[in-house]
């Protein structure tokens, strides 16, 4: 993954009392989350509980109402920042509808490189080439995403995302649309990436996934971190009541 620009110090990202309200919704209520260079932090929590807002506020596609984000030790969430500059450091897949559905596989993922980091077309193909076969997808290169399954649109997705380097890869429940079994080919290609020391913070309902792979489990209730820990700690000895119920659902 990209190399960590700015400060080296502390936390690759680090956000600090996120406030965010839709309406009168309160949805983030002080939120202070932080992720290192090569962590894996899953964010788990009922539905509703605001973990789609939180990874988007943290790549600037939500505006917040309140807090501060740095990355890499520059404050992002200052208004004067270009927010088009700053999403291109993050890599972000979302549940579903993540390629453009009239680009073939091949210009999906290269689409990024070329236009907003002036790759050219050549170098950005023999790339993007190279993360195809590594997911196995290089007969698929020319066919639009409908020819493909959910499972190789999903994987698709995260290499489209990976392709330009980001500093922090944002995964929000990429396997929640998919049939029961395209998920773990997903999964499979997130662990690969986390195992080559990719800095990655996915909401998930994935709990197996989240114990076995993420260094750390954030439980988000009601738009607050109610608590977090090892997966050890949080699904081997949840603290809060909350948690133990929101974790009894999957047992
Ligand atoms: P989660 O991802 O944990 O399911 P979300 O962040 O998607 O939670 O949603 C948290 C709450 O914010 C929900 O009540 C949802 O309806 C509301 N919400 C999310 N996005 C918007 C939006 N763009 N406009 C209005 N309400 C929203
Ligand atoms: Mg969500």
């Amino acid at each position: 993954m990209g190399a960590v620009s700015g400060s080296t110090a502390g936390p690759l990202l680090e956000a600090h009392d996120l406030w965010k309200s839709f309406g009168d919704r309160e949805v983030l209520r002080g939120v202070s989350i932080d992720l290192s260079a090569h962590e894996v932090v899953a964010v788990i929590g009922a539905s509703g509980s605001g973990k789609s807002t939180l990874l988007r506020c943290l790549n600037l596609l939500e505006p917040i109402d309140d807090g501060r984000i740095l990355l890499g030790g520059e404050d992002i969430s200052d208004p004067r920042v270009h927010a088009d500059r700053v999403r291109a450091r993050f890599g972000a897949v979302f549940q579903s509808y993540n390629l453009f559905p009239h680009l073939s596989v091949i210009d999906n993922v290269t689409l990024a490189s070329r236009v907003v980091r002036g790759v050219s077309r050549r170098d950005a193909e023999r790339r993007g080439m190279e993360l195809l076969e590594r997911i196995g997808l290089t007969a698929q290169a020319k066919e639009h995403p409908d020819r493909l399954s959910g499972g190789q649109q999903q994987r698709a997705a995260i290499v489209r995302a990976i392709a330009t380097d980001p500093e922090v890869l944002l995964l929000d429940e990429i396997t929640s649309a998919l049939d029961p079994e395209l998920v773990t080919e997903v999964l499979e290609l997130v662990r690969s990436l986390a195992d080559d020391g990719a800095t990655i913070l996915m909401a998930t309902h994935e709990m197996a996934f989240a114990r076995d792979v993420a260094h750390r489990v954030v439980f988000l209730d009601a738009g607050r971190i109610l608590e977090q820990g090892t997966p050890a700690e949080v699904f081997g000895a949840p603290r809060e009541p909350r948690t133990r119920e929101f974790l009894a659902r999957f047992m």
